[in-house]
């Protein structure tokens, strides 16, 4: 069974990886720099010259592009290439606001679904494998990428897109899927839905699931592994740099591999704006040196996460970055303290709750309130007042222990937690409504 999709490039010596991002990397600042006003601009307020970035090393000289501008240059405005040399256009979720769009050449195209050919590849996958893609398809990236990245090893593809979950587990048992590709809400989903209908994760072929496209727990990762009987993979990627297969996990699962041939990672300190040392927490920036339509220098992710060299036992040398942590923006601070949902989930799975729960913000007599909706499973189902109660208050003491700050739980009943097929939305946060 291949191990790797492109071998030489996975396992490419450190110093033959700077080589080649640094020939990439010049070309790429000199194809921008003619054909992107916008950024010509950014580069010549900053004093900045295409000859000034002969390697890596020069990198940080570059202007960084955030959100806010690719919706200031809406649509065309960071377009590197003529229209007619495009064949497709993607658009981000819009989850932090107005959707942003993205433009592949069929080279742009080619190269992401070698990427998402990696992460199939590194799950295990191969052309004897059934690929089942319950990502959404359309503007959004996640089907099409996995999609093409699963005709790309050979996979038999079975293009479902996400919803209708009871046909997604019929066509999973009937046609012998082995290989999950979906939002880890949504495979959670597929997971109890699968326990709904009577049936274990023997009565299905899966072996592996590959998740992404939203902040995900170790918690969640092992209840979904346990209630489809798989291997879970970890998958990132943001439409602005293509699409899900910036970065996959390996069998290691600690952290996911990025693909640095073609996307250079930095951290930044979001603040100041400084490169951070390997091992800090910081924002991930990305600069894409191969693609030709969309090649975004220094983008701000917002995701934060930490980036790490260690020797990884697949034999990969690519970069890890671990699992993001979150957005900057989904970042609350809540009675001054910073909260992350992905630190209120770790809390309920350890409780033995499931991942289905709401969290509320709002601000009443100038004091923020937290109040958390957690759905209770059939077997933890209490008609009991007093047991409700009694488990409220201890998921609540429990909660106070990971964040320092007190939040009102609220058990609700099973099934009364609108699930995910998609990005699954955790936070209502009314105080911005109010503002
Ligand atoms: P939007 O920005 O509107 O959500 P995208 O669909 O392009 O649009 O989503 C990209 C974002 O999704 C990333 O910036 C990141 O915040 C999140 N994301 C993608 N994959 C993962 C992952 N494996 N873990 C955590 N977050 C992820
Ligand atoms: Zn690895």
């Amino acid at each position: 069974m291949a191990k790797y999709w492109h071998e030489d490039i996975e396992t490419m010596p450190r110093e033959d990886m700077r080589k080649l991002q640094s020939e990439r990397l010049v070309a790429q600042v000199k194809h921008v720099y003619e054909h992107v006003p916008y950024y010509r601009d950014l580069m010549d307020k900053k004093g900045v010259k295409p000859d000034d970035i002969q390697s890596v090393d020069d990198l940080h000289k570059l202007p960084f592009l955030s959100k806010a501008d690719l919706r200031e240059a809406y649509p065309y405005g960071l377009l590197a290439t003529p229209l007619s040399d495009c064949v497709r256009i993607h658009s981000t979720s819009g989850t932090t606001g107005k959707r942003v769009v993205a433009f592949y050449t069929q080279h742009d195209i080619d190269l992401w679904e070698d990427c998402c050919a990696r992460a199939i590849t590194a799950a295990g996958g191969t052309e004897d494998d059934v690929c089942q893609v319950a990502y959404g398809y359309g503007l959004f990236t996640g089907g099409a990428g996995l999609h093409g990245g699963s005709h790309k090893v050979g996979s038999l593809t079975l293009p479902m897109s996400s919803g209708n979950t009871e046909r997604q587990i019929q066509f999973m048992r009937d046609l012998g899927a082995t290989i999950l590709c979906c939002t880890p809400s949504y495979a959670a989903y597929i997971g109890e839905t699968l326990h709904d209908m009577g049936l274990t994760p023997d009565d299905i072929k899966l072996k592996a699931g590959i998740f992404g496209a939203e902040p995900w727990t170790e918690e969640m990762r092992r209840s979904i592994e346990k209630s489809l009987g798989i291997k879970a993979y970890d998958i990132f990627g943001l439409t602005e740099i293509s699409g899900p297969g910036v970065a996959f996990e390996c069998a290691e699962q600690t952290g996911m591999h990025i693909n640095e041939d073609h996307f250079i990672p930095e951290i930044i300190d979001p603040e100041t704006g400084e490169v951070l040392p390997e091992g800090t927490v910081g924002e991930l920036v990305f600069t894409s040196i191969t693609k030709e339509a969309f090649p975004l220098l220094r983008y701000r992710t917002r995701d934060l996460c930490v980036l790490s060299r260690k020797k990884c036992s697949c034999g990969r040398t690519l970069i890890k970055m671990a699992k993001p942590m979150g957005r900057s923006d989904d970042m609350m601070i809540i009675r001054g303290v910073n909260v992350f949902p992905s630190q209120i989930e770790t809390v309920l799975i350890e409780q033995g709750y499931s991942p289905n729960y709401l969290i509320e913000v709002d601000r009443k007599n100038n004091t923020d309130t937290l109040d958390i909706s957690v759905e209770m499973t059939p077997e933890q189902f209490s008609d009991k007042m007093k047991d409700v109660q009694e488990k409220e208050r201890s998921l609540a003491a429990a909660i106070k222990t990971m964040l320092g700050i007190n939040p009102k739980v609220h058990l609700v009943s099973p099934k009364t937690i609108t699930r995910s097929e998609g990005k699954a939305v955790r936070v209502i946060d009314r105080r911005k409504l109010h503002d």
